[in-house]
């Protein structure tokens, strides 16, 4: 056993300082590992901001890290559910009280206190500073805080990424309720708020555009006219609400009576109109008194409702509103011959 020679010495030394060389690389791989798995997972700033703040602590042995955001009102609108007492976030006292933290973030530069029991690294992303990462506690080494480097400098690249994913998620939240609300507007328009029947405009939209089809393809179209009769009697015996509740089911029967192709629609009061897209005059009658004898039959809110109607069927080169006319007169002689009947 001889002495260990010179050489032997410089090689034992290269060969501990490459060991701890390896040991520190090794650790910022786990570290990276780590921010990288948390990424993927998912797109969540939450659990992102929790991965990098534990990460971090791994790295130091720090007591505790935070996460400091440039701007707490941008971060509060992208999280999913804002967590104000989240582990990662530095109470808001402390932000304004630490003269390193806000160097950092004013600056984009690394910064630590006095008694170097805080070190504060800016989190970067081309151009801009995102905020901080700070861990507070005894640091082990320059090693630890040279791979809490490595660590912000790619934590604020899975940073800046979470965050364009969760501003797009917000903003595709957001256009998802406009489209809904205007819908919902659209819908609105269209549909009579009482019976939740298609209203006069829509019928007159609809209308049109069946008379446009009807008249190319050389298709029948015909019309009924449906008005309750003696309703001013029910208001008058059974007050207005019963009214409308008559109303309601009048609506209930009919929707169930038409046909799946026939559009329904409150014409305005106790008056209703159907659409009836390829149905001749024969086929339109049939339809009517079906109708007729459906609202006779109905055990609705106030005994003995019934309705008369008229039919009338759209001759290809008339206006829309003359063969509602023609409808209408035959409504008015179902009511002069007595009423609870159909004519045209
Ligand atoms: P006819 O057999 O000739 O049709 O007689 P009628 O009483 O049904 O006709 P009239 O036009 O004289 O009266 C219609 C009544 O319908 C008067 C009006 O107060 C009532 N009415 C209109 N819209 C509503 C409504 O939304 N709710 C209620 N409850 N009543 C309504
Ligand atoms: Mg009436
Ligand atoms: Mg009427």
């Amino acid at each position: 056993m001889g002495r260990m020679s010179h050489a032997d010495a410089i090689v034992e030394d290269e060969v501990s300082r490459l060991r701890a060389e390896l040991a520190s690389r090794e650790r910022e791989v786990v570290a990276l590992r780590r921010v990288a798995l948390a990424m993927n997972a998912s797109l969540e700033l939450d659990g992102l901001l929790e991965t990098i703040v534990q990460v971090a602590l791994e790295l130091t042995g720090g007591r505790r890290a935070h996460v400091v955001w440039r701007d707490d009102q941008e971060l509060d609108r992208l999280l999913q559910a804002p967590v104000r007492g989240g582990s990662w976030r530095m109470p808001e006292d402390a932000v304004r009280k630490v003269e390193a933290v806000r160097h950092t973030l004013a600056t984009g530069e690394p910064a630590h206190d006095e008694e170097r029991l805080l070190v504060c690294l800016p989190l970067v992303a081309p151009g801009q500073v995102l905020g901080a990462l700070c861990v507070e506690g005894q640091m082990p080494g320059q090693d630890a805080v040279a791979d809490l480097h490595v660590l912000a400098a790619h934590a604020a690249i899975a940073l800046e990424q979470a965050v364009l994913f969760a501003a797009l998620r917000r903003r595709s939240v957001e256009l998802e309720a406009t489209l809904r609300r205007y819908h919902e507007a659209e819908h609105a328009s269209l549909t009579d708020p009482l019976t939740n029947l298609a209203n006069k405009r829509h019928f007159r939209d609809q209308g049109k555009r069946e008379a446009a089809v009807a008249k190319r393809y050389g298709r029948p179209l015909s019309l009924i006219i449906a008005d309750i009769d003696h309703f001013k009697r029910v208001n008058d015996t059974y007050g207005h609400l019963r009214g409308d509740d008559v109303l309601k089911s009048v609506s209930a029967t009919l929707s169930r009576t038409v046909r799946g192709a026939d559009l329904l629609a409150r014409w305005g009061g106790e008056e209703f109109v159907v659409l009836c897209p390829a149905t001749g005059p024969d086929e339109a009658l049939k339809l009517a008194e079906r109708i007729r004898a459906a609202i006779e039959a109905m055990h609705g809110p106030v005994p003995g409702i019934t309705i008369s109607l008229g039919v009338a069927t759209h001759a290809p080169d008339e206006e829309l509103d003359a063969t509602l006319d023609r409808a209408d007169r035959a409504l008015l002689r179902a009511k002069e011959a007595g009423r609870n009947q159909v004519q045209s």
